[in-house]
């Protein structure tokens, strides 16, 4: 599948949506933070850089993971319910939660700084590639993940537009701290938007995952629905930070009274991970009791993920190993040896069997 208007090797990739200013600064305007870089800096995200007096995403075709499930682990319950989605991700994000368990991807800090200075030897891989590999592996859709999308959305829309042609739905999974320009030039190229709705406290976000304000990050997800994207919400409870149930309850009221009574929302446990590896993961009780708050609110699909997989991999899959081998050959390297999960796969989880799509 040719890629007529994008590269075909690593460059530096125009950012979209920037505004120069007469001093040689640049806003980007990707995201809430709407950084204002002078030449030589890099945005919060690290994935962008001014390079006089023009800005630049370095990260545009670097995949930092790839993997192969269903649509119901991102989580997305209505939309393709039977579907499976290839997940991809690059390097960066717009957040810096204490509870984040891609550190190496999410900051990427070690990836994007040798990118920035011209010593990187992440394989390349044009849009066209990934769309060939989805299709190789079967799937019905793309899921971007892992980090925040609007981090490397020029990547994330040419991909989108030839899954489309390629017959492919696409899924954006995202902390929603995106801007109304970047969600109305990703609308008619996104399916299915799973937003992380963190807590109505302006505290939590202060403390957990700085940013400007949570009503920001609320404008962002009704500006989706608003735009048709099909919106899933998810809030992860973690024990002391965000567990009081008259709070969940008022997530819940909110998505009722913004996004809709039918509107889908998934609550998840919490797992230690990083500066938040002193709380304990989140009791199945509270999971229950969260959801059971907002079947009270008027929700008609509350969603109580008290699941835990299994998550006994030490590293993914080499992104080489997805782009390379077959679908039986990948089968066998995905294959767990941890007496665990025996013969099935450390990444073929318990929704690929529910949902019939494990053959063996
Ligand atoms: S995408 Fe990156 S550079 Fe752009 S505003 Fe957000 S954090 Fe800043
Ligand atoms: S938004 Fe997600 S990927 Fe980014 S820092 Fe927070 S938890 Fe990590």
């Amino acid at each position: 599948m040719p890629d007529s208007h994008q590269p075909d090797r690593y460059q530096l990739v125009e950012t979209m949506l920037q505004q120069p200013l007469d001093n040689g600064d640049v806003v980007c305007n990707l995201c809430l933070w709407r950084c204002r870089l002078r030449h030589g800096q890099r945005g919060f995200c690290q994935a962008h850089v001014n390079r006089n007096g023009k800005l630049y995403n370095l990260s545009y075709g670097i995949i930092s993971a790839i993997e192969v499930e269903s649509i119901r682990n991102k989580p997305v319950y209505h939309y393709r319910p039977d579907s499976r989605v290839m997940s991809i991700g690059s390097f960066g994000c717009n957040f810096r939660c204490k509870g984040c368990h891609n550190l190496e991807i999410s900051w990427g800090v070690d990836a994007l700084d040798k990118l920035a200075r011209g010593q990187s030897t992440e394989a390349w891989t044009g849009p066209g590639q990934i769309v060939e590999t989805a299709l190789k592996h079967g799937v019905d859709g793309i899921a971007f993940t892992y980090s925040e999308p609007a981090v490397w959305l020029e990547y994330v829309l040419d991909v989108s537009k030839l899954a489309h042609e390629a017959g492919l739905f696409t899924v954006y999974v995202s902390n929603s701290f995106v801007t109304d320009e970047a969600l109305e030039v990703m609308a008619p190229h996104i399916d299915v938007l799973c937003s992380d709705i963190k807590s109505l406290s302006a505290e939590f976000y202060r403390d957990i995952c700085p940013v400007g304000s949570v009503e920001q990050v609320l404008g962002s997800i009704r500006k989706a629905a608003d735009l048709g994207i099909h919106v899933e919400t998810r809030t992860n409870v973690i024990p002391t930070r965000n567990d009081n149930l008259d709070e969940l309850k008022g997530i819940a009221e909110w998505i009722h009274d913004n996004l809709g009574a039918d509107s889908p929302w998934h609550v998840t446990k919490f797992f230690p991970a990083y500066k938040l590896s002193h709380l304990p993961a989140t009791d199945n009780a509270i999971i229950e009791q969260a959801a059971a708050a907002g079947r009270a609110a008027g929700l008609e699909h509350v969603y109580a993920h008290t699941d835990i997989s299994c998550d006994c991999a030490t590293e993914n899959v080499p992104v080489s190993a997805w782009l390379e081998l077959d679908a039986n050959a990948l089968d066998e390297v995905k294959r767990c040896a941890a007496s665990c999960c025996g013969d099935e796969g450390i990444l073929v989880k318990k929704f690929e069997r529910e949902a019939g799509i494990l053959t063996r």
